[in-house]
């Protein structure tokens, strides 16, 4: 059932709460979040719709609304960051902080990750408040700070310290809901699962000496050894169901030799060669490769003090990405399976994997609402190799889903937009998604359709 409303002044508005956040600098570091929540604030004041804001740092802040449903326990919250990734001004086509609209489209650093996601939030929440949603389930508007830099002054902070906030029990957040234009078909993934992340130090020791005397146990020696086999060997496959399925589609989308490409490259005889050598597409390939295993990646080096000392120490950071279901145990198991003994692990940081949210009722509701707005389009379940607030909202048990609905045309691809130069949305394919993204909320608050 489609939500019957008038829209054209709803998207109207949506727009133009959606420019205004773009022109808001909410560049992390420093983030700057409250001139952002101020803005929404104003908006909350104005409609007599109480909040909650929570400071995590100085100039940053998160804030919270709630419509309450008949049911407890039940609520469903969007959710989205107001922080942005910097940008490079000199690439851009445009003022990053204009909210400028060229042929069609809206440009901004946000555009699609995803203050577009804050601006469809406020939509649904200001309708279902306005014109008195019968709300069957709780409806929580929720906006966080820091999400680009790790979280801590984010997510984090209300997780931890004030988690009633956004008790629920499912979130749509980022990363999900765009077209995918693959051989003439268009698939909408939706994130049900997402990587979990282990940051390493790897240390080896080694004996000390005079830089004038080589010996065979130097720790820089060892340690480059390791580190050159991190970057060529890789971890065993671990295709997980999900990721099985979506490259299946994928493949028959794109017909018969690539999807026969997409098979071997989970095969593990073929694999490394389809991945690293033969698939033409690299950016589709990286994902892929990442995608179907845990990954180690070295990204740091610190050894020596002298240029005529043999230090006696050698290590590397590694950021390491875990498949659903793998251990920080299993993961250094995998490592020291690469490298050899003789090594020791320090724990950077940790972020849990999110399994899968795939068999739920509000998996079958999205996929029906991206299926009736698109009709010939299809829905598919698909990981998220990066992370989200989706590491830290999953610790209440709250079930997320990456579902921030966009239309693309052929050619705008989702991949290139995010965090890239010139990042945009077609302005149709903003009002499109508002529109799409109210209509999901829509039926799982109100399934009466009231
Ligand atoms: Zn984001």
């Amino acid at each position: 059932m489609t939500l019957d409303l008038d829209w054209q002044p709803i998207l109207d508005e949506a727009q133009s709460h959606f420019q205004d956040l773009l022109r808001i600098d909410t560049t992390n570091p420093p983030g700057n979040e409250k001139l952002a929540v101020d803005y929404l604030r104003g908006i909350f004041d104005r409609e007599g719709i109480d909040y909650t804001v929570v400071d995590t740092a100085p100039g940053r802040q998160c804030i919270t609304a709630r419509l309450r449903g008949r049911q407890r326990d039940s609520g469903l919250m969007m959710t989205s960051h107001l922080d942005v990734v910097p940008v490079d001004r000199e690439h851009w086509r445009t003022d990053p902080f204009g909210g400028e609209i060229l042929d069609g489209e809206i440009y901004g650093r946000g555009a699609i990750d995803m203050k577009n996601v804050t601006a469809y939030s406020l939509a649904a929440f200001l309708a279902a408040k306005r014109s008195g949603w019968a709300l069957e389930h709780d409806l929580v508007f929720n906006a966080f700070a820091d999400e680009e830099a790790g979280c801590a002054q984010g997510s984090r902070v209300v997780v931890e310290k004030h988690p009633e906030l956004i008790a629920c029990k499912y979130a749509l957040n980022e990363l999900g809901g765009f077209t995918l234009h693959l051989g003439g078909q268009r698939l909408y993934p939706i994130q049900v699962a997402e990587k979990g992340l282990v940051w390493l130090k790897m240390r080896v020791e080694g004996d000390p000496g005079h830089g004038s005397m080589p010996h065979h146990n130097n720790a820089v020696v060892k340690l480059a050894r390791a580190v050159e086999r991190l970057g060529r060997v890789s971890t065993p496959l671990k295709v997980h169901p999900i990721v099985d399925g979506f490259l299946d589609e994928m493949g028959k989308a794109l017909g018969p030799v690539p999807s026969l490409f997409l098979k071997l490259a989970r095969h593990p005889l073929f694999s490394d060669l389809i991945l690293k050598k033969l698939m033409p597409d690299k950016d589709k390939a990286k994902v892929i490769y990442a995608s179907i295993r845990d990954t180690v990646n070295p990204t740091g080096l610190a050894a020596g003090k002298k240029v005529n000392v043999i230090p006696s120490v050698a290590e590397v950071t590694l950021d390491c990405r875990t498949v659903p279901g793998t251990t920080r145990e299993q993961l250094i198991q995998e490592i020291v399976d690469i490298v050899g003994p003789g090594f020791t692990f320090e724990l950077i940081e940790e972020g849990m994997a999110i399994p899968s949210a795939f068999d739920t009722p509000m998996w079958k509701l999205l996929e029906r609402t991206i299926e009736a707005r698109d009709p010939g389009a299809r829905a598919v379940p698909y990981l998220v190799v990066g992370f989200t607030d989706d590491t830290e909202i999953s610790k209440l048990g709250i079930r997320t889903y990456g579902f921030s609905p966009v239309k693309l045309p052929p050619g705008l691809e989702f991949s290139r937009l995010y965090h890239g130069h010139n990042e945009r949305i077609p302005v149709d394919g903003f009002r499109w998604g508002v529109q799409t993204f109210m209509e999901a909320v829509h039926r799982y608050c109100v399934p009466s359709g009231g």
